[in-house]
């Protein structure tokens, strides 16, 4: 049978997730920004947590866990830089593992650039991804621990997932993510349909996640930084791919 997602806010503006295999009944969240909205979530479906799978070391993605983890002794999957920090961590992963959540199988891809050691979680079978806060809907990370060349290679390897992907983010932050890149491509209409589509979805307070791969790249405009029509947009026609990203990743940083 095919996964089921669970997908409900936490704290300000993170998402958790849950990811449920209903043959086997394991259940795993993506993160644990806190603990109670992956309780009530577990509750309202009636799921047992198995697992926990971490994408990045942030508080906000991982504060959540000591307590999960103590309540339903669920086993802990994260990358090198987590088990580095904390010790709740149960088995460490990086590209090229797989991970199991009951009979789903999970690739895991390394995603650096917002923190050096970041991963996300692909499970292929099902076209879903968790890519933590590396690609949002319409933007991406800001590039804390990397370079915008190390950002720009994990972003192109997730660009590279099947189309169908449904990507699963760790923040809402669509609206301001599409108000900025309308300065970079007001021209684009898939642009404006998606904000269009955006303000409604807001506005009746639901999601505006899963987005999926081949929307992103008709769209999101630091997926789109080697295209010539982008680069001509910030005076950049010609350079190099990841130095028109670093320079749209700027805009984005000092955008108000
Ligand atoms: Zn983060
Ligand atoms: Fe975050």
């Amino acid at each position: 049978m095919p996964a089921e997602i669970s997908l409900f806010l936490c704290l300000s503006d993170n998402y958790g997730v849950l990811l449920h295999d209903p043959d086997s009944g394991a259940t795993a969240s993506i993160d644990a920004p806190e603990a109670a909205p992956v309780e009530a979530a577990l509750k309202a479906n009636g799921w047992t947590l198995t697992d926990i799978l971490v994408t990045h070391h942030h508080a906000d993605h991982t504060d959540g866990i000591p307590a999960l983890k103590t309540k339903h002794k669920c086993r802990v999957v994260a990358p090198q830089e987590v088990a580095a920090k904390y010790d709740f961590v149960d088995e460490i992963v990086r590209e090229g593992d797989k991970v199991k959540v009951g009979q789903l199988t999970g690739n895991v891809i390394d995603t650096p650039g917002h923190t050096a050691g970041h991963i996300s979680y692909w499970f292929h079978d099902d076209a879903l991804a968790f890519v933590g806060d590396t690609l949002f809907s319409i933007g991406c990370g800001r590039v804390i621990e990397g370079t915008p060349e190390m950002m720009w290679t994990s972003l192109c390897k997730l660009r590279d997932l099947p189309a169908d992907t449904e990507i699963y983010c760790g923040h809402e932050y669509t609206a301001a993510n599409i108000k900025f890149a309308l300065t970079i491509e007001p021209g684009n209409p898939v642009l404006s349909a998606r904000d269009a589509e955006v303000r409604r979805e807001l506005q009746e307070k639901r999601p505006t996640i899963p987005t999926t791969i081949g929307d992103e790249k008709l769209a999101n405009p630091f997926l789109r930084a080697d295209l010539p029509e982008v680069a001509a947009n910030v005076g950049m026609a010609g350079a190099p791919a990841a130095k028109v990203f670093a320079e749209i990743r700027q805009r984005k940083n000092n955008f108000r």
